[in-house]
């Protein structure tokens, strides 16, 4: 047993905020205090902060498109290390920062292999990915049917074969009208030849998976991303939900009114209200930071619209089939207006909406840049005087065209907590962490305050990981060897979907759609991981 003790704990699930505890630990998990006292190992953490370990569920880490990635970045070996890491080496800084959990957020199920392969090398973390679906010829035959065996079947089967913990769809549609040589539809255009629209498609699939009762919901990122007035389509689309449980990525992305001149201006306070009264819906930020960036992304018509913007090469590749992998090198510059705005607009977003338990910190890593830079992000929502001295060095349009400089909110320390790690557990249908419950996992981050905000979060005094101190002032010093390390917990999850699917029927229909044999799609023949973790589903349908 351990005994951690005297810590300020910070437990947003159980109303704990900064309250002097003990811990204890036993086998890996939290356990109760000892009712007679037995021999223990005591960790002395008076004066330090204990919250629970962070989990990232936004980020991509893994997988083609980062592997594509890295060829803009040979000749800039910084970025190349802060943007393209390679996957062991980001899951490494992950539990340098505290973080525990990370999910990558798309892989495209013809490209499942190169996904997993990442995983496994992100050894000491647990991790998962999203299977992209919202282009995928098959799922859309199976809306098209309007026959809801069919569509549950065809799910599950690609939930299954690509390993995904989720279901991803990126502007759905958007990459059938692409390859048609046809604009993205909006919400109610038809998406050509199909006879669905985008909201006919997130609707079907959204209330599928909520039947199912997948842990996660669906993972959505809507169309219109990154545009001018992109926020009134935004808003529509979470209407579209009904209210039904859904989470909504990177969504500073959305947060944009035109200036009148078809510039950017801030419109963070429109979307947090929108968002505010749908308590199933969650979200993640996507804040944009100044310096180098990548678009890595599977929205291809947004893609290749600011590609033609920016005029840099890009790497497009079309998966066949499904929807694209796509990478574009960029750049956030404080002089630019239009980096002003986004870099305003995703904290005013942040410091507008009243619930860190469905709002959580990303960068969409490498999109808005990398996830490395949390602690900055994090000591600007924290302290006034941090952004306040940022706005006062960008572009003016920051200040002008954003309500960011009049937020007198700072965030406190158990509303972080709460960002990045209770919500998104939450959110992830992960009962046994992102909260320091009896039998929850003894993962967990210990800090040292400080009033360096930014120093405090980049180097936790220690990370435990199942009960083991795995990181020690920014060191990381034990890491199972590559792999999923086992046992105490899995080191790969995979929801428990559709093993009734009737595979010969989806083998008929897929070798209509790719040139792939079955049997050696995604993740090959049956596509079972048996060495997965599996998370229950909530509903028996499943
Ligand atoms: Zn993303």
């Amino acid at each position: 047993m351990i005994r951690i003790r005297g810590a300020e704990v910070y437990d947003p699930a159980r109303g704990l905020d900064g309250q002097m505890r003990d811990v204890w630990v036993d086998g890996g998990r939290i356990a109760p205090a000892p009712e007679h006292p037995q021999e223990h190992q005591v960790i002395d953490a008076a004066g330090l902060v204990l919250a629970p370990a962070g989990v990232e569920l936004h980020s991509h880490v893994a997988g083609y498109a980062l592997n594509a990635a890295r060829r803009f970045l040979a000749s800039d070996p910084e970025a190349l290390d802060q943007l393209a890491p390679p996957a062991d080496v980001a899951a490494g800084r992950y539990l340098a920062m505290g973080y525990t959990t990370v999910f990558d957020a798309a892989s495209s199920p013809l490209y499942a292999r190169l996904t997993h392969a990442d995983l496994q090398a992100m050894s000491g973390v647990d991790r998962g990915s999203y299977t992209l679906m919202g282009d995928h010829r098959l799922l859309l035959r199976a809306l098209k049917s309007r026959d809801p065996a069919e569509l549950r079947d065809t799910l599950a089967w690609l939930l299954r074969v690509s390993g995904g913990y989720a279901v991803k769809l990126v502007n759905p549609g958007g990459g059938v009208a692409w390859k048609a040589d046809r604009p993205a539809p909006g919400l109610d255009e038809p998406i050509g030849g199909l006879d669905l629209t985008q909201r006919g498609i997130i609707q079907q699939v959204v209330r599928l998976v909520n039947d199912l009762g997948l842990p996660h919901a669906v993972h959505l990122h809507a169309g219109r991303l990154g545009q001018p007035g992109n926020w009134q389509p935004f808003c529509e689309t979470v209407r579209a939900l009904e209210g039904q449980r859904a989470h909504l990525c990177h969504i500073q992305f959305y947060a944009y009114a035109d200036d009148g001149t078809g510039g950017f201006a801030s419109a963070a306070g429109q979307v947090a209200a929108c968002l505010a009264p749908f308590e199933q819906v969650t979200c993640d930020i996507g804040q944009v930071l100044f310096g180098p960036a990548l678009a890595v992304t599977a929205d291809t018509s947004t893609l290749d619209g600011l590609r033609r913007r920016t005029r840099r090469p890009w790497i497009s590749r079309q998966v066949e089939g499904e929807g694209g992998a796509n990478v574009l090198p960029l750049d956030y510059l404080g002089r630019d207006p239009a980096s002003a705005v986004q870099w305003a607009a995703g904290l005013e977003l942040m410091l507008c909406f009243p619930d860190p338990l469905r709002m959580f910190l990303t960068t969409d890593h490498p999109n808005g840049g990398p996830f490395s830079a949390y602690p900055q992000v994090i000591e600007w929502l924290m302290s006034r005087a941090a952004r306040a001295e940022v706005l006062e060095r960008i572009h003016p349009a920051g200040r002008d065209k954003s309500g960011l400089a009049g937020l007198e909110r700072e965030y406190s320390l158990g509303e972080v907590f709460a960002m990045t790690s209770t919500g998104p557990a939450r959110a992830l249908g992960l009962t046994d962490r992102g909260h320091l419950g009896v039998g929850a996992l003894a993962d967990m981050r210990c800090y040292r305050p400080q009033a360096d905000i930014q120093a405090m979060f980049a180097q936790p005094a220690w990370v435990m990981r199942r009960g083991r101190i795995v990181c020690r002032d920014g060191q990381v010093l034990d890491r199972p060897a590559p792999g999923l390390d086992r046992p105490g917990g899995g080191g790969g999850f995979g929801p428990r979907v559709g093993h009734g699917a009737p595979t010969a029927r989806i083998h008929r229909a897929l070798s209509e759609v790719v040139t792939v044999r079955p049997e050696e799609y995604a993740l090959g023949a049956g596509g079972e991981r048996p060495d997965y973790r599996e998370v229950p589903c909530a509903s028996a349908a499943s």
